[in-house]
């Protein structure tokens, strides 16, 4: 019950020296999700040492240069592995019009399918253990954000317990875990809550931007043990970021505190503010919610259970 967070870029709009366009890779018991691929994405992967090139699914949020450029090399150089498993991309419909012109127009060899699954406000994407919903964003072009959950998991079997009680070892062991009471030869009926400890919570992920602040955005964030979020603009230039439809990193904060999540990482910083002015974006933010990370590119987070 865990996962990991990469953030591969956190400039919005350009790419600039040690700051490269906003992007997160997510790992998942050997699964890699990536959210957003602008230009540098590769590079900020090859960095880490990631297993890129198995890239299992990717989310788009929406169709700017600054989160898709960085696709078609992507698409090209995952060719240099072999692999079975077809790799999803989830976006807005006009993503596969870029896809399948890039692969024309560069005659790009790949040697995998490529799933597109356009993104309708939903559950795009559900497993026994996790699902992806798409969170409608409001932005200059149609735009989403992705929210990751996993499924609460019963808690973990006690042998000790269900030898202690009798429990012939073999199918009722399974009915228990799975939730289910039993009826031994003896005629005792045991419930689960005998032999299981307390359920496992999922962790959950949010990735959101670009946007304009709205306050439906935190019920779909709520309970995250991290929120990815664009804090663009410093508050005096509210007024900017809502004419760009963007949001400032207090109304970032504003969502974090109201969805009660466990921590904020600011992302997709306006490239008019140097690495030390950014500490302004940070300070705005932690008076409304002081759980909130400056993120810088290639940090990453580990979110486990915090039961
Ligand atoms: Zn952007
Ligand atoms: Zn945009």
């Amino acid at each position: 019950m865990s996962l990991e967070v990469f953030v591969l870029g956190t400039s919005g709009m350009q790419p600039l020296p040690g700051r490269f366009l906003t992007s997160a890779m997510v790992r998942r018991n050997g699964e890699l999700f990536l959210f957003d691929c602008g230009e540098g994405t590769q590079v900020s992967l090859k960095m880490l040492n990631l297993h890129w090139k198995r890239i299992n699914r990717i989310f788009i949020s929406h169709m700017h240069a600054d989160h898709v450029t960085g696709l078609p090399g992507l698409l090209m150089l995952s060719s240099q592995v072999d692999r079975d498993e077809p790799l999803y991309i989830y976006g807005p419909e006009r993503l596969r019009e870029y896809i399948d012109a890039n692969r024309k127009l560069l005659d790009m060899y790949i040697n995998y399918e490529i799933r597109f699954v356009p993104t309708e406000p939903g559950i795009i994407l559900e497993t026994d253990e996790y699902s992806v919903e798409a969170v409608p964003l409001l932005h200059t072009k149609p735009c989403m954000g992705f929210v990751m959950k996993e499924k609460d998991r019963p808690g973990e079997f006690s042998v000790e317990n269900a030898k202690a009680l009798g429990i012939p070892c073999g199918p009722m062991w399974g009915m228990l875990q799975r939730g289910s009471d039993v009826t031994l030869e003896d005629g005792r009926v045991i419930h689960p809550d005998q032999v299981l400890g307390s359920p496992r919570k999922g962790v959950k992920f949010s990735y959101v931007t670009d946007t304009v602040y709205m306050g439906h955005i935190a019920s779909h964030v709520a309970g995250s043990d991290l929120l990815l979020c664009e804090g663009m603009f410093t508050r005096d230039l509210s007024q900017d970021a809502f004419e760009k439809k963007h949001m400032t990193s207090t109304q970032a904060a504003m969502i974090a505190r109201d969805g009660k999540v466990g921590k904020l990482g600011l992302i997709h910083y306006s490239p008019r503010y140097t690495d030390k002015e950014l500490r302004q974006l940070k300070d705005e933010a932690c008076e409304v919610f002081p759980e909130t990370v400056l993120c810088k590119d290639r940090c990453s987070f580990e979110l486990t259970n915090r039961d």
